[in-house]
């Protein structure tokens, strides 16, 4: 066989198209382009103008380590092996079918970008919003801007135990003079300004303190706010654990038992600061009530009791007995689902891509392969994990597309693809003004300038006019 024509040479690059320009996307495309002596070709699709997903739309403001990500990923950027087409939304601007023709492999790394439902009555109340919805409008991402939040309340609600949780309690209780040099949307640290009147934020877990999935360091830093005490009460954590049951605590679940421990033994009603975040454990919304304004008010609560499963995983089941709190806003932080795109498989259980180890497969009963077609990130495994662990997920589904292209000669192909300019043709053949890297880094510098002005990090661009007009004019 004539080695110049074998696929994933230099002669004839696999050709990939990966969906989706989050920490999955990025780490795939990173161990793409190292796979020496592999050469592969990326051309990366965001729906979005602007890279780097929930980095840019996801992590909160005052978690500027977190974003320091996006160096490695900017670096990759600049490869003359990549490609970004921003503003490229897969089902409206192009078709499974079109990357199908113009790619050897694609890489669906669209995250989970809906929200998991409680389906309790009056969840849909005004006043109960997903944290999703919260989390993308204090970050500008433009499918929430037009969201409003009833933030000038005494008492909140926020449902779940996870990181989100934690960041959506914190950008509340923080001072929000301590966010203005960050780069949250200037609206929203305008309106956290105004907050005047919030007292309370309650947090409710529906199992125990040691079943919390929030991080220690992040359960710390709620514990260190200037603005706010955390309060744990002692009768919350009153829980004697077996020797067998702390022997299976992993190192997480021993420093935030440590911590919430001795956080409840603190003088109740905390030290004094304006705001307070109450955490309660064992109890689950069974309904949330509208006051007289028709928003919601009152959280019913069915008070849990745990019990083990065959695994030894805790469960946790309704008591019968039943408690209100006053809650005028309601942030629901209970999990993450993916949306189905037309033409790529879905999991309606899980919220994913059905595959195996990556490999996208037909349905789940079947498990029939669908050649070329591949998973990574939260698309892949769901909404779980921190961004450096989206690393090793995205090398392993890579190492299938080795495993599953090395040494194959190229597929035959039409005349136009997968020539490598045969996709920015399709895309203006369609009139598509998609954003490449070199715009993004236009539309970079531009928001780090609008921030400076102001004396923050970045100041975002919101509206898609706004980006389009640092869209280098094709020909
Ligand atoms: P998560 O960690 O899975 O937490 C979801 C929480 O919602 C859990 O406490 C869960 O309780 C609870 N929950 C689920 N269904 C519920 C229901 N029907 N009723 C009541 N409670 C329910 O998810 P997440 O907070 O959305 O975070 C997603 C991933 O992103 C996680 O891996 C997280 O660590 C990561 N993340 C990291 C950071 C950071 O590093 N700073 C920030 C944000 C997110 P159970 O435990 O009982 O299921």
């Amino acid at each position: 066989m004539n080695t110049d024509f074998v696929i994933g040479t230099e002669r004839r690059p696999l050709r990939v198209a990966i969906v989706g320009s989050g920490p999955g996307g990025f780490y795939a495309l990173q161990s793409l382009l190292d796979r020496a002596p592999w050469c592969a070709t990326c051309d990366m699709f965001d729906r979005l103008p602007t890279p780097y997903g929930l980095v840019r739309g996801g992590v909160a403001p005052d978690h500027a380590n977190i974003k320091a990500v996006i160096k490695v990923y900017e670096k990759l950027g600049r490869d003359s092996r990549f490609r970004f087409f921003g503003n490229v939304m897969l089902g409206r601007d192009i078709q499974v079918t079109d990357l199908r023709s113009h790619y050897d492999a694609i890489v669906y790394a669209m995250g989970n970008e809906s929200d998991t439902k409680l389906g309790v009555p009056g969840e849909d109340l005004p006043g109960c919003h997903s944290a999703t919805d919260f989390v993308g409008w204090y970050n500008g991402h433009p499918d929430f801007l037009q969201k409003s939040f009833r933030l000038n309340v005494e008492s909140v609600a926020v449902v779940g135990l996870g990181n989100v949780a934690m960041d959506v309690v914190r950008i509340l209780a923080r001072d929000p003079e301590e966010l203005a040099p960050t780069d949250i949307a200037q609206y929203a640290l305008d309106a956290l300004r105004e907050v005047r009147r919030l007292k309370r934020i309650y947090v409710l877990g529906r199992r125990g303190f040691v079943q919390a999935a929030f991080s220690p360091k992040e359960i710390r830093e709620i514990g260190d706010l200037s603005r706010s005490d955390l309060i744990v009460a002692p009768e919350e954590v009153a829980f004697e654990a077996t020797p067998e049951q702390r022997a299976a605590w992993d190192k997480d679940t021993q420093q935030n038992v440590g911590y919430l421990l001795a956080k409840a033994k603190e003088p109740s009603g905390g030290s004094g600061k304006p705001r307070q975040v109450i955490l309660r454990f064992l109890v689950s919304p069974v309904e949330f009530l509208a006051g007289s304004d028709g928003a919601v008010a009152k959280v019913k609560l069915e008070k849990n009791a745990l019990r083990y499963d065959d695994k030894g995983q805790a469960r946790a089941h309704g008591t019968g007995e039943f408690v209100t709190l006053e809650a005028e806003l309601v942030l629901k932080a209970v999990g993450y689902r993916g949306i189905p795109v037309s033409g790529v498989p879905f999991d309606e259980r899980k919220g994913i891509i059905p595959n195996v180890d990556g490999r996208v497969v037909a349905d789940t009963q079947s498990r029939q392969p669908v050649p070329g077609e591949y998973a990574v990130g939260w698309a892949k495994r769901g909404p779980t994990g921190l961004i450096g662990t989206n690393k090793p997920d995205s090398v392993a589904t890579v190492d299938a597309i080795a495993s599953d292209f090395s040494g194959k000669a190229p597929p035959p192909r039409t005349a136009s693809s997968p020539a490598p300019e045969a996709m920015p043709e399709l895309l203006r053949s369609r009139g598509v003004r998609y954003v490449s890297f070199e715009d993004w880094k236009r539309i970079d510098a531009e928001e780090i300038a609008r921030g400076k002005a102001k004396g923050k990090v970045r100041e975002k661009l919101l509206h898609l006019d706004e980006f389009l007009a640092f869209v280098k004019e094709r020909p």
